[in-house]
């Protein structure tokens, strides 16, 4: 048999083992980085193996290591499962071996990544004009919006920022709310633009138009850009884009809002509301390894001026073979990437339009259960407005909620992470895993129960 044939079976019978396990597996890992090295051996063979014994070597050893971030009782940061069309779709991806960067060479890709990008613009409400750009993550995708509106913004002002570079240009000036994400924070360290100067935030985290009316306008204009937020990773809340939209154009800014899981409530007519005035927005940047539930990495560069995003990704060469409709790599840092759409496909394809806003409004339900489950248990008291997938509670203290916290990772039945938040120590629960049932909330909840008695 050929030997890929061989492996192939191997990682498909681990792989279906595996998913059996979820239902009933401890969430947190068993064994240490250290008790893995020494299961998998670290000696390089002086000699080559048989790949289907490779395979089943790692994942024999790796097993007792892995965290199960794809059960339905992982509540941790804000981590999607794989849709099971997306997973399967996955696994093609690495068969075809697609090198996803050039239009000519791949018509198969480029097809897919049309077809999804118009779906995911109908779905998320956003102008259909839009270009998007499929990045590892949230994290890329506001970086590569960023450099958009950077290079626009310099633009505007008469400054070619690809040729002349930043030094001796128009300082950016780039504004957020105090609650963005940090990844905002990375993504404009990379691009030199620094830390952003930081706007007032509601009790939920919302930022205060009047503030970031009021910042706009002291000062001259000069090329700003303005980061706003759809889905606070505490509180789920979402910034009110109509009035800081309106503020920020009126300054002359390019907006960017950062929905790496917030942004999906656009498909579902009972969240909807929460993204209203959304999409006068200029860039937006989410992730279809969170809420979409595809596997990883993939995330969404979406903006509305198909040429600045083009202008500042796009590469041409005497070697590449350029196609008049534009390449896949015009819109993403990279060059050779895998075609991570078809993933983005298989989802959007397999659940529909009314599959997308049931995830999203099932994810939405259990984050009320679990807020409901927990505001009945003495001494706690849920501290966010449940408005979409993420609850913050606590349990009289900080150290009393920490105590729970670390008696719920040794419970294993679920896996929640702490966080601080408005400055006390919190429990922190995204719920965002496609496959998570009322059963597992139950049997979260009950854990969380037993974590919280006679502490
Ligand atoms: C997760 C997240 C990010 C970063 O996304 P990655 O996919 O991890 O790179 C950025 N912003 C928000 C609001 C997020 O929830």
């Amino acid at each position: 048999m050929d030997p890929r044939e061989t492996a192939l079976q191997q990682a498909y019978d681990h792989a279906v083992r595996w998913l059996a396990s979820l239902s009933d597996r401890r969430v947190p890992a068993r064994a240490s980085v250290d008790e893995i090295v020494s299961a998998l051996g670290a000696e390089l063979p002086d000699a080559p193996s048989m790949p289907a014994d490779v395979v089943d070597l790692l994942a024999t050893a790796c097993e007792p290591g892995l965290t199960a971030f794809p059960s339905g009782r992982f509540y941790g940061f804000v981590v999607g499962g794989s849709e099971p069309a997306a997973l399967a779709a996955d696994w093609l991806v690495s068969a075809w071996d697609q090198n996803a960067v050039m239009s000519a060479v791949s018509p198969a890709y480029t097809a897919v990544e049309d077809i999804a990008s118009a779906w995911l613009l109908d779905l998320l409400g956003l102008p259909g004009e839009s270009a998007v750009g499929f990045t590892t993550g949230a994290t890329m995708a506001n970086f590569t919006c960023l450099a958009a509106g950077r290079d626009a913004v310099l633009r505007r002002a008469g400054w070619d920022v690809a040729r002349d570079g930043l030094a001796g240009g128009p300082a950016v000036r780039v504004v957020a709310g105090v609650n963005r994400h940090m990844a905002i924070d990375l993504a404009l360290r990379y691009l030199g633009l620094g830390q952003p100067e930081l706007v007032a935030a509601d009790d939920q985290g919302r930022i205060e138009p009047a503030a970031l009316r009021s910042t706009l306008a002291t000062g001259a204009t000069p090329p700003t850009i303005v980061i706003l937020q759809a889905g606070d990773i505490h509180s789920g809340a979402f910034d009110p884009f109509i009035e800081s939209i309106r503020a920020a154009h009126e300054a002359g800014a390019w907006v960017h809002i950062d929905g790496a899981f917030g942004l999906w409530a656009a498909v579902s007519p009972a969240y909807a509301h929460l993204t209203t005035g959304c999409a006068e927005a200029d860039s937006w940047a989410t992730d279809a390894h969170k809420t979409l539930n595809v596997p990883y990495d993939c995330g969404l560069a979406i903006v509305r001026d198909a040429f600045a995003l083009r202008a500042a990704m796009g590469l041409h060469g005497d070697y590449l073979i350029l196609h008049e409709r534009g390449d896949p790599s015009d819109k993403v840092p990279e060059l050779s990437r895998r075609g991570r759409a078809f993933t983005v496909w298989a989802a959007l394809r397999s659940l529909g339009r009314s599959g997308v806003a049931d995830l999203v409004e099932r994810l939405c339900r259990h984050a009320s259960a679990f807020a409901a489950g927990i505001a009945a248990m003495d001494g706690a008291t849920v501290l966010n407005d449940v408005v979409f997938t993420q609850v913050c509670a606590e349990f009289g203290s900080d150290e009393r909620t920490d105590r729970v916290l670390a008696r719920l990772l040794d419970d294993g039945t679920a896996w929640i992470s702490g966080s601080t938040w408005r400055g006390r120590r919190v429990v922190r629960i995204s719920v965002s895993n496609w496959s998570t049932t009322d059963d597992d909330v139950r049997r979260a909840l009950a854990a969380i129960r037993r974590a919280a008695v006679d502490i």
